[in-house]
C-alpha cells in the first residue's frame, strides 16, 4: 500500500493549476483587469468591519440578504418580458465551481452520469470525479456551436442526470441559442438538470439572450452565474445560481454547514451596492475582446466568434511553442482547448497591445 492512502482513481493525479507566474501581462484566467475603486474597497471594508464585530457568531447559513441582492441583481438580466428572480430561487457558494460540485453531489453520484459536449470547461469532468458520477462528453459541431441531433443521441443514451452547457463557453467563447437550451431542457426532461454555465453571460455580444429568460418555462433549467468574471471580484470567491426553489432546496441536504462565511458575505452584499462601478469596463472589455477578434483575423489567424471576455485563436503546429515564446516576451495566455489553438483573455488596451506585439514577433519567428 502506498502511502497516503489515497482513492485509487485519484492516484498519480495533478491538482487543478493554471500557471500563477509572476509576469507583467497575465491574460490566462479570464479576470477583469479593472479593479475596485479606492471608495469601493472602503465601503467594502466597512462592512467586513460591521461582520468582525459579530464573527464570535456563525453567519447566516440560509445567506438572505445576499440571495435577495443576488435575485434582483438577476432580475435585471431576464430580457424584455422581463420576469421576477425571488431570493428563494438563488443559491450562493464559495465561487460558482462550489455551486457545480454541490449539484453534483445532490443530482449526480454512483450509477448517475453528467454530460457536456467537448471543447468545455475543464473542471466538469474532475468534479464527476470527485462526486462518483459519470462523466461523458460528445464533441460540438465543427464551429463549436452544439449539433442538436448528436446532442439528442447522447442525452437518448445517456439519460443524464445533469448536463453542463457553458454559455458562453469556455475555452471557445460560444454562446448557445435559446431554442437550444429549451430544446435540451424538453430532452432531458424531469430526470435531469441542465446547468447552464454563464460564467462569462454579462459579456455577451447584443442581441444575444441570457438563459435567465427561459427560466419560467423548464424548471429543470439551472443558471450558474459568478462574481469572478465581469463583476471584477474573482479574489471574493462567491458563485450562485438561479433555478426552481426545489433544486435550492435539494442543494441544501448537502452543503457544509455555514459554507459561506460572514466576511464572504459582508463582502458580496458590499460589492453588490456598487454593481455599476464593477461592471463599469464591461462595454470597454467587449469592445476590446471585438478589436482583437479582428485583428487576429486580419492576421490570417483562426478565431472563434466570442460572447465572453478572451478569445480562442490558432491554429498552430506547435502552440506550445507559440505559448513559452508569448511568455518569454512576458505575456502569460493559456494552452488550453483543442489542439492547435490557444486562449487569450481580453486585458487593457496596454496589455492588448504587449500581446499583439509579443504575438507578432513570436510568429514571425516562427514562421
Ligand atoms: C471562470 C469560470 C467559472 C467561474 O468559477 P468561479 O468558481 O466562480 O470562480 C465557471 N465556469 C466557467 C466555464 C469558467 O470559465
Amino acid at each position: 500500500m502506498t502511502f497516503p492512502p489515497l482513492r485509487e482513481e485519484l492516484r498519480g493525479l495533478e491538482p487543478y493549476g493554471a500557471p500563477q507566474l509572476d509576469v507583467p501581462v497575465c491574460l490566462n484566467t479570464n479576470e477583469n483587469p479593472y479593479g475596485p475603486s479606492a471608495a469601493c474597497a472602503d465601503d467594502i471594508a466597512n462592512s467586513v468591519r460591521e461582520a468582525a464585530l459579530g464573527l464570535n457568531r456563525y453567519p447566516d447559513r440560509e445567506h438572505e440578504e445576499l440571495r435577495a441582492g443576488l435575485a434582483s441583481y438577476l432580475t435585471a438580466d431576464t430580457g424584455p418580458d422581463g420576469h421576477t428572480i425571488t431570493p428563494a430561487q438563488v443559491w450562493a457558494a464559495n465561487g460558482s465551481n462550489e455551486v457545480m460540485l454541490q449539484l453534483l453531489q445532490a443530482f449526480g453520484g454512483p450509477g448517475r452520469t453528467a454530460i457536456s459536449f467537448a471543447p468545455t470547461y475543464s473542471m466538469y469532468p474532475e468534479y464527476a470525479r470527485d462526486t462518483h458520477t459519470g462523466w461523458v462528453a460528445g464533441r460540438r459541431a465543427d464551429d463549436f456551436g452544439l449539433d442538436l441531433g448528436a446532442a439528442r443521441d447522447l442525452v437518448a443514451t445517456e439519460r443524464p442526470s445533469v448536463v453542463f452547457l457553458p454559455s458562453p463557453n469556455n475555452p471557445t467563447g460560444t454562446a448557445l441559442a435559446p431554442a437550444v437550451i429549451g430544446e435540451l431542457c424538453a430532452l432531458v426532461g424531469d430526470s435531469g438538470l441542465v446547468v447552464v454555465d454563464e460564467a462569462y453571460g454579462e459579456f455577451r455580444r447584443g442581441g444575444t439572450p441570457s438563459a435567465l429568460e427561459l427560466l419560467p418555462a423548464h424548471r429543470n433549467l439551472v443558471v450558474t452565474r459568478t462574481m469572478s468574471k465581469a463583476f471584477a471580484a474573482a479574489g471574493l470567491r462567491l458563485g450562485y445560481l438561479a433555478a426552481d426553489p426545489a433544486i435550492c432546496d435539494a442543494i441544501r441536504i448537502v452543503r457544509l454547514p455555514y459554507h459561506l462565511s460572514a466576511v464572504t458575505q459582508a463582502t458580496a452584499v458590499a460589492a453588490l451596492r456598487h454593481t455599476d462601478e464593477l461592471l463599469g469596463q464591461v462595454a470597454t472589455l467587449r469592445a476590446e475582446r471585438d478589436a482583437t477578434v479582428a485583428w487576429l483575423r486580419d492576421q490570417g489567424f483562426e478565431v472563434a466568434d466570442s460572447d465572453a471576455n478572451f478569445c480562442l485563436f490558432g491554429r498552430f503546429a506547435d502552440r506550445h511553442a507559440v505559448w513559452q515564446g508569448l511568455l518569454d516576451r512576458g505575456v502569460l495566455i493559456r494552452e488550453v482547448g483543442p489542439d492547435g489553438w490557444l486562449r487569450v483573455s481580453i486585458g487593457t488596451p496596454a496589455e492588448m497591445t504587449a500581446f499583439r506585439t509579443a504575438l507578432t514577433q513570436v510568429t514571425g519567428d516562427l514562421r
